[in-house]
């Protein structure tokens, strides 16, 4: 990175971080970043590990700065003592061995004695955690299938959306836009195949949109740039960050934007310019909540228990609700909303 360029604390998603992590080992070709937002010390901070082509180590750093906020966010308004965290590896350019690679970034989680504990992300599968695992006991998720958690608390959480918006959460009249067909664009899937009226999707990646149509042949693919301009109930970002920003903002006419992935949102004013254009957006890091209990129930518990995570994952109804509830009332938009409160429970997390 070049330091002349800029420092830490200029990037604009840097918020008082409580620890920011660079990695660089150009034996393995690893750069990563962990930033560590809140938390950690006497409990720790959790966030999952992606890698990504990124494009400069920059925008990295920046994104693992944003998530690590996020979720922060997202454990307070579940309910979870701790405080958020995230990791982003830079996907190497040229020839690398991903063994190695991880097994590297792996023993830097271990370095950190505890202080993070991390999961799966965008680009990282079960075999690449269970491959990690063997060289850090700080990753989480092994046992207690976080996504599929995620995408029951989504789900959940589409309905609250639909009773708001329609008055009832009825499928079979709704259309659906679902950008990214990975884990949680999968899983979302699995949910609404069989019911919804109409679904659209696409990826970047053609094997991922192959193994869609096999499996889900009535979807209809369209490319990447339309996802975000067609006319359907609800528009389902299941990719990177920042899908919501000033040039796709004025293009989103579905009357939901809801679903997994996190940092949705470009800045705050995306929010509230969906906000006027009478769009409901329901916050990422309430709706996608699901998965983050369930790890950390791993976590408390040395073993997760479906019982109870379901149990904790059906309170995103409510939040969600409480959040619109306050959205009309104020108006406001919901993303602002769920920031105030978010931060207002986050001050205890140390
Ligand atoms: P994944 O890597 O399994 O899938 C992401 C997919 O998005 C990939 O197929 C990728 O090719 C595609 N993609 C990337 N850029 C795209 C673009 N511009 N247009 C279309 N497709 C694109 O990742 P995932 O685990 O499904 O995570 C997706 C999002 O959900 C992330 O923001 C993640 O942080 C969030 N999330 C995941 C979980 C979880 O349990 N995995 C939980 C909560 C939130």
């Amino acid at each position: 990175m070049n330091a002349a360029q800029f420092t830490i604390e200029q990037l604009p998603e840097f918020d008082d971080h409580a620890l920011v992590s660079i990695i660089a080992n150009p034996v393995s070709h690893l750069t990563a970043f962990i930033a560590l937002h809140r938390g950690g010390l006497r409990q720790p901070a959790f966030g999952a590990t992606r890698i990504w082509p990124y494009p400069t180590n920059r925008d990295a750093l920046r994104d693992a700065l944003k998530l690590s906020k996020i979720m922060t966010y997202k454990s307070a308004l579940a309910g979870l003592h701790h405080g958020g965290a995230k990791a982003v590896i830079m996907l190497p350019q040229g020839q690398y061995n991903r063994s190695t690679l991880l097994k590297e970034y792996a023993k830097h989680v271990d370095y950190l004695g505890g202080h993070f504990i991390t999961g799966s992300d965008v680009g990282i599968s079960m075999d690449d955690l269970r491959l990690m695992a063997h060289h850090s006991k700080y990753m989480i998720g092994l046992t207690s299938e976080p996504v599929a958690f995620t995408m029951d608390g989504v789900f959940f959480g589409i309905q609250v959306c639909l009773k708001e918006v329609f008055g009832n959460d009825d499928l079979s009249s709704r259309t659906f836009a679902i950008q990214g067909l990975g884990k949680t664009g999968t899983g979302l899937l699995k949910h609404i195949y069989k019911t919804a009226k109409k679904i659209y999707v696409t990826d970047v990646n053609s094997a991922a949109i192959k193994a869609t149509k096999e499996r889900f042949p009535d979807v209809e693919v369209v490319p990447p740039k339309q996802i975000t301009t067609l006319k359907v109930d609800i528009f389902s970002p299941c990719a990177l960050s920042n899908v919501i920003n000033a040039s796709t903002v004025h293009h989103i006419r579905t009357a939901i934007v809801a679903v997994s992935a996190n940092s949705q949102l470009e800045s705050d004013a995306m929010g509230e310019k969906l906000y006027k254009q009478g769009i409901l957006y329901a916050p990422d890091y309430v709706i996608n909540a699901g998965g983050l209990i369930a790890v950390v129930d791993e976590y408390e518990h040395k073993g997760h228990s479906a019982d109870r995570v379901n149990r904790k994952i059906k309170t995103i109804k409510k939040t969600l609700a409480a959040i619109f509830e306050k959205s009309k009332r104020t108006h406001k938009a919901p993303n602002l909303v769920a920031d105030t409160l978010a931060r207002n429970i986050a001050k205890k997390f140390v």
